[in-house]
């Protein structure tokens, strides 16, 4: 069987976390409905990815998946293919849970789910809190997070972080924690830069961990009007051709050479594989420079539903969705209905 040998970034607290993880999120059909038909692939896909080395998972409550990743792990254990600390594994808080207390809660609920005695590493999945009914909470996002630097003292988790916040709440929180957060997990991709954000992160020691990095470049991402480079891209297969890899894998070893981890999803073995084989080259001076070139910031998940809640993140767009999906409120748990 193949194998991929993934080197690891040191967070501020001394943890490593390998660059690639295997991202979880099956997404939503074009009737915002989650994709639950795919949780048997994901049980497949994610055990090749542990068979051949990946040791960094990717997932949220949101995902409804986490019983499914645990089965999987408990495996993976069982037939001595890797060991629990070997393993990093990655939850988030949902916007339903941001009162301070309620985050003990919602950590303990993913290890139920999960069927662990920790995790490594719990994020704030978004700055905004939002109910169920979809009311603005206004909780503010200092409160979340004093909630999370409680879960890290009870020892539910290894290591404590943020996804989704910008600059000025990157700053403010910095100002205002006690444990500074180990990661900003947001979107990064050729496409959208975000240099300012993940200049910041680093300068204070914040591991930026990217996600949707292959933005508007994949088939099942691209539209008529997302920006180049698709997949097909002149310049990029220049580039790629060159280093005798695709395209895709020059975009995430772009990001790795800039110090981002990346969480790639796939649900095909031979993407999975291909995700991680980006350890075995180097992109020049030169190529970087070209590939620099593609920051436009244009932004592949806008999720503009939420855009009039408090502590929205991003732009606000011209005609935003109206409604939040109720498959953003309102979940059970993947192939495990039951559960939760
Ligand atoms: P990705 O950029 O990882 O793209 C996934 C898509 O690309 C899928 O359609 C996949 O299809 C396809 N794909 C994967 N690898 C290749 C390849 N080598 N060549 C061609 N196509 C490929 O986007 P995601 O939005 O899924 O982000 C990755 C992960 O980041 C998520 O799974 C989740 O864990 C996390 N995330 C976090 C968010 C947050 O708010 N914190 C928001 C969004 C994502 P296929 O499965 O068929 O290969």
């Amino acid at each position: 069987m193949a194998k991929v040998n993934i080197p690891s970034f040191k967070l501020n607290n001394g943890l490593e976390i390998p660059a690639v993880g295997y991202g979880t999120w099956l997404g939503l059909d074009e009737k915002m409905e989650f994709k639950i038909q795919d949780a048997s692939k994901l049980v497949e896909a994610l055990s090749y990815a542990i068979d051949i080395g990946y040791r960094h998972i990717d997932t949220a409550h949101l995902y409804r998946v986490e019983p499914e990743i645990g089965q999987v792990v408990k495996k993976k254990i069982a037939e001595g293919v890797v060991k629990r600390e070997e393993l990093f594994i990655t939850t988030k808080v949902w916007q339903h849970y941001h009162r301070e207390a309620d985050v003990e809660i919602s950590v303990r609920a993913s290890l139920k789910r999960l069927d662990m005695d920790y995790v490594d590493l719990v994020l704030i999945h978004w700055p905004m809190s939002i109910s169920q009914d979809g009311v603005d909470e206004k909780i503010d996002y200092l409160e979340t997070y004093r909630g999370l630097e409680a879960v890290l003292k009870k020892g539910l988790t290894k290591a404590i972080g943020v996804s989704n916040f910008n600059l000025e709440q990157m700053k403010r929180l910095l100002a205002n924690c006690n444990v500074v957060p180990a990661t900003n997990q947001i979107e990064v991709n050729l496409n959208l830069g975000q240099k300012e954000l993940v200049e910041y992160c680093q300068s204070k020691g914040v591991l930026v961990v990217g996600f949707t990095t292959f933005g508007s470049m994949v088939p099942s991402r691209a539209t008529p009007d997302s920006p180049e480079p698709k997949i097909d891209n002149l310049t990029m297969v220049t580039i790629a051709k060159k280093y005798g890899k695709a395209v895709t894998q020059v975009a995430l070893r772009y990001l790795y050479q800039r110090g981002i981890a990346t969480i790639p999803k796939s649900l095909s073995k031979n993407r999975v594989l291909e995700n991680a084989s980006i350890f075995d080259f180097e992109l020049d001076k030169e190529d970087i420079a070209q590939i620099a070139k593609f920051d436009n910031g244009y932004r592949t998940d806008i999720p503009s539903f939420w855009q009039d809640y408090s502590n929205y993140p991003f732009e606000k767009i011209a005609n935003p969705m109206q409604g939040i999906p109720l498959s953003l409120r309102e979940w059970k748990n993947g192939a495990n209905l039951d559960i939760d």
